[in-house]
């Protein structure tokens, strides 16, 4: 147990998993969030049929299954119609490239891997390092594609280094819990935010809302910014300026994101389809929102992904009719417009994580800072940074580099 007390900035998924964390490990946190309620990105809108805000689930893990465990919130997992994915080539597939081109790509990649190839250059983006060790159909039509399902850019804007490095680094992949694949709370990620915050609550975590300055920093041992990076930089501009220098080159993307309700069931089922750039549609992908987590209202839902930003529905009808050859007119439609939607894990972060603005407790390693926590070194009073950028876009990445960073408080300030 410790008497040290912590104050976290933002109180979306980062900030409160990190609350979570901590209190385990006896801190006393408070909170301080700008917004009159937590959850930050993720919120669950009871309408006509449910709607997220963002995320619609997580990736299973042992930490988010013992989170679930802890906050004794019901698990659903992704149904049995959710098993095939779609990638668009002339028409939905399920492995857009001819077996024999794949087995000549399967041993060129072997190969490079013998020959130590594989691994991505400094400055190579993952179209130019799938390109180079797979083939170009394999970027086009596997992982770019891929990629834009999780990062919501195309492979020529994200640094290979990064994240194909990320996918290989066995640390800071999420260890394996009992159950597989896409996984939800029962009644949407607000059913994860609100039992979360009581917890917090039962845990003496005193909550700040509609506050965005610390009161009385001079009582916290140690002061965390869980913001998305332009608040971050916000905020940083007093205390640890060059790093708030560096981390503002990183762009933040808008994106769009809009929930359809239809009547009749489509033709194929499925987790959903992506949208290869030389498809040329005008969406980057759609999920099945009944065929992953059935049950949740009446009628047959998908949520839609663009980053465009006029006439959004009829463009999703267009891209729909192309798709499934329907022309069905749907029920219910909801549009969510976000102007700073994700982080771009380009050449930017990678600049930033390699920049001298952390305490560094080994050489230089552009891994370093997602392994051990973001500490800034122009700041006295200890200063961290989560979020995700730090390590994963994904709820299960950012839970993780959680449990790492509490266990790197600990050490500093315990
Ligand atoms: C459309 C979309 C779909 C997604 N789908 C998935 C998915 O299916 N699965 C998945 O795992 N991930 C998904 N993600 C990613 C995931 O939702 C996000 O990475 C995650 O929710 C980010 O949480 P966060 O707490 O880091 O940031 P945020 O949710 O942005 O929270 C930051 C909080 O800080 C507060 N704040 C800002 N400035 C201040 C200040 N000065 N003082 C105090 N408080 C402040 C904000 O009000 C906010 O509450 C999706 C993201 C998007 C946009």
């Amino acid at each position: 147990m410790t008497n040290k007390k912590v104050a976290i900035i933002g109180a979306g998924f980062s900030g409160l998993t990190l609350a979570w964390a901590l209190t385990k490990q006896g801190f006393q946190v408070d909170v301080f969030e700008s917004a009159d309620h937590c959850g930050g990105l993720l919120g669950t809108d009871q309408e006509i049929i449910p709607v997220e805000k963002a995320a619609n689930a997580l990736l299973a893990s042992r930490s988010v299954e013992n989170l679930f465990s802890d906050l004794n919130v019901k698990i659903v997992e992704a149904g049995y119609r959710s098993k095939k994915r779609y990638i668009f080539k002339n028409k939905p597939v399920t492995f857009p490239i001819p077996k024999l081109k794949a087995a000549m790509t399967l041993v060129k990649a072997v190969i490079f891997m013998i020959t130590k190839k594989i691994a991505p250059k400094k400055n190579e983006m993952v179209s130019e390092w799938a390109t180079r060790c797979l083939s170009s159909d394999f970027n086009d039509y596997l992982v770019s594609p891929g990629f834009q399902g999780i990062y919501g850019q195309s492979s020529d804007q994200l640094s290979a280094e990064l994240v194909m490095g990320g996918v290989f680094n066995k640390a800071l992949r999420p260890a394996k819990g009992k159950l597989k694949g896409s996984i939800t709370p029962e009644a949407g990620m607000r059913s994860l935010i609100d039992p979360l915050q009581k917890y917090l609550k039962e845990k003496n975590v005193q909550f700040h809302l509609s506050t965005s300055t610390i009161l009385n920093e001079k009582d916290f041992s140690a002061v965390v910014i869980a913001t998305s990076i332009d608040k971050a930089v916000e905020i940083l501009a007093a205390k640890a300026p060059l790093a708030a220098q560096t981390l503002v080159k990183v762009p933040t993307l808008p994106l769009v994101t809009a929930t359809l309700g239809f009547r009749q069931l489509k033709s194929i089922q499925g987790f959903g389809c992506l949208f290869p750039a030389k498809e040329n549609f005008n969406s980057l992908g759609v999920l099945f929102n009944t065929d992953i987590f059935p049950n949740r209202g009446h009628l047959e839902s998908e949520t839609w992904i663009l980053n465009k930003n006029e006439n959004i529905l009829d463009l999703i009808l267009a891209d729909r009719k192309k798709m499934l050859g329907s022309e069905e007119k749907p029920q219910f439609f909801k549009i969510t417009k976000y102007q700073k939607a994700l982080p771009l894990y380009g050449l930017e972060l990678r600049d930033f994580l390699l920049s001298d603005s952390f305490t560094r407790s080994e050489a230089k390693n552009l891994f370093e800072v997602f392994k051990n926590g973001a500490r800034l070194k122009e700041s006295a009073q200890p200063l961290y940074l989560t979020g995700n950028y730090l390590g994963g876009v994904g709820l299960a990445k950012i839970l993780d580099y959680n449990l790492r960073l509490t266990e790197r408080i600990k050490k500093d300030i315990a």
